[in-house]
């Protein structure tokens, strides 16, 4: 069925949704109900998979590989175009749900999620088209041409978050398909409708069977049967720290290639010579856009003590005009994704009380009619806590930010290095020296200048220590999801 045609964008689907394995939409045994978060009810019913759907869809992976594996990169190429060009033409509606799936709201869905998820599949079709690969003459022990053959892998095991569902996604299915490996996907299952419709999409862009399947379910019972499953051979993940460094463990034990996207506790230092009046909505932005629920979200902000009193109350005001409320209407902020993780963001705003932090704004917010029971948090910024608090400390992934003020550039540098996170940091100065001596001496994946969240899919992306292993980008996941094999030719 075409995209256009679903009827999931008129009516909440009577039926559970399916599986996609080898070319066809197949229900699992049992069924689990999503939840749409804004509103507290059960919206839609989802696959709860387990080893035996994993297993087939990795059959029907591991069959189509040949054929896929030795097509050409042209071929590729123009299927991967095709399933933007189908998403492209249904975002407005694709949006709608990933917005009801997810809680952010749609406006934020048809800005940001949905037109990068058409960017990722256009970026990789055709970055595929143009890598090269390097060869070296050799004169001795003896005349040689040696050169290198990128060849993809097999069958890629792919785990996704619940924070930004079509977006990272379709980053990791755009290379892993470009470069010829198939795919068994597992989306996180607090969010796979809108990886059901992009299956819609594989469908009628004309994709092989096999080459593209997905399996919903928990990670317990369908995440790691497919990362331990002895024909995946490599295995990308973004998610949590705690679930990445088990699935770190489980590739290690069978000598799997491994990408490990996680979490973070990105530091926002703020120099005195910024200007606040440009800084700080964008600093606001990058706190809580997505009720926070961005791995890449400033959680510390550091700012330096001459500003800080005016810093703090540009900061609080700009986060006061943050309308929260129904994801369908014209708000700013929707509802945090989940029960679970509203509760969890709640308790850490009870533990900065509990140990004495002033909370400028934000906490619950109560939301009329049919948002009633959803899950909604405004904007909360914190000051006062210690450095070893744990909610400078932890990942809470919300719209909770804390704010400390800092002396002098070694001080601030060691700050915001001293969490076990490394995945981003800010740095607000008019000082060019400033800007790069602090950048260079942070130690994170991606530092961002004046700036934040802008994204050049040609550089790599990922994070050190607890934050992730590897890097994703053009060259980065052309070289994660190929193997790199040197042939060697005697010349006469
Ligand atoms: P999560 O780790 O709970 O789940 C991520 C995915 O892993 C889901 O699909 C889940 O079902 C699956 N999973 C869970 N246990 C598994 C297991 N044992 N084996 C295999 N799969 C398993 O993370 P989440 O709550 O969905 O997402 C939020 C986290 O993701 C945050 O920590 C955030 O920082 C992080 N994140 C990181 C990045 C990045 O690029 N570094 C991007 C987005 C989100």
């Amino acid at each position: 069925m075409r995209v256009s045609d679903l009827k999931i964008f008129d009516e909440d689907p009577k039926e559970p949704l399916k599986n996609f394995i080898d070319g066809e939409f197949v229900s699992a045994r049992e069924t689990m109900d999503s939840i749409d978060p804004s509103t507290g009810k059960v919206w839609v019913k989802i696959p709860r998979s387990k080893d035996e759907d994993v297993n087939l869809a990795v059959k029907a992976a591991k069959a189509a590989f040949p054929s896929w594996s030795s097509s050409t990169v042209q071929y590729r190429s123009s299927l991967l175009m095709k399933v933007a060009e189908i998403v492209e033409k249904n975002l407005e509606k694709i949006a709608i749900l990933e917005s009801r799936d997810q809680g952010k709201p749609i406006n934020l869905a048809k800005r940001i999620d949905l037109p990068r998820c058409v960017h990722n599949f256009r970026f990789f079709a055709t970055a595929i088209l143009h890598h090269t690969a390097p060869s070296s003459h050799q004169d001795v022990p003896i005349r040689a041409l040696n050169y290198v053959k990128h060849d993809p892998i097999g069958v890629a095991g792919l785990i996704s978050p619940w924070n930004l569902p079509l977006y990272l996604l379709s980053f990791k299915l755009a290379p892993a398909l470009a470069t010829g490996n198939t795919v068994v996907f597992k989306p996180s299952e607090l969010t796979s409708v809108t990886a059901w419709v992009l299956m819609h999409a594989f469908d009628e862009a004309g994709f092989p069977p096999g080459v593209v399947n997905m399996v919903i379910g928990t990670g317990a019972e369908a995440g790691e049967p497919l990362v331990i499953h002895p024909d995946v051979p490599l295995v990308s993940f973004t998610g949590s720290t705690i679930v990445g460094k088990r699935i770190g463990a489980l590739c290690a034990a069978q000598n799997k290639k491994v990408s490990l996207e996680m979490g973070g506790k990105n530091a926002c230092i703020v120099y005195p010579s910024t200007d606040l009046e440009k800084a700080v909505p964008m600093i606001t932005t990058s706190s809580f856009i997505n009720q926070g629920e961005i791995c890449l979200c400033s959680s510390r902000v550091y700012v330096h003590e001459t500003i800080f009193d005016n810093f703090l109350e540009k900061y609080v005001a700009n986060a006061k005009k943050f309308t929260v409320g129904d994801p369908r209407g014209d708000f700013t902020l929707g509802a945090i994704n989940s029960e679970l993780h509203y509760n969890k963001v709640m308790s850490y705003i009870d533990l900065a009380v509990k140990e004495g932090g002033t909370i400028h704004c934000g906490g619950k917010v109560n939301v009329d009619g049919d948002c009633h029971d959803g899950y909604f948090i405004a904007p909360t910024i914190i000051t006062g806590l210690d450095e070893k608090s744990k909610c400078v400390q932890d990942e809470i992934f919300g719209p909770v930010v804390c704010v400390m003020s800092f002396k002098t550039k070694e001080e601030v540098i060691d700050r915001a290095n001293a969490t076990p996170y490394g995945l981003s940091a800010c740095v607000f100065s008019a000082l060019s020296d400033e800007l790069h001596n602090t950048a260079s001496q942070l130690r994170v994946g991606t530092v961002w200048c004046n700036t934040w969240l802008t994204r050049d899919l040609n550089m790599p992306f990922g994070g050190t220590k607890q934050s992730g292993m590897g890097r994703e980008g053009a060259t980065d996941s052309f070289h994660f999801f190929t193997e790199q094999k040197t042939i060697c030719i005697a010349l006469q």
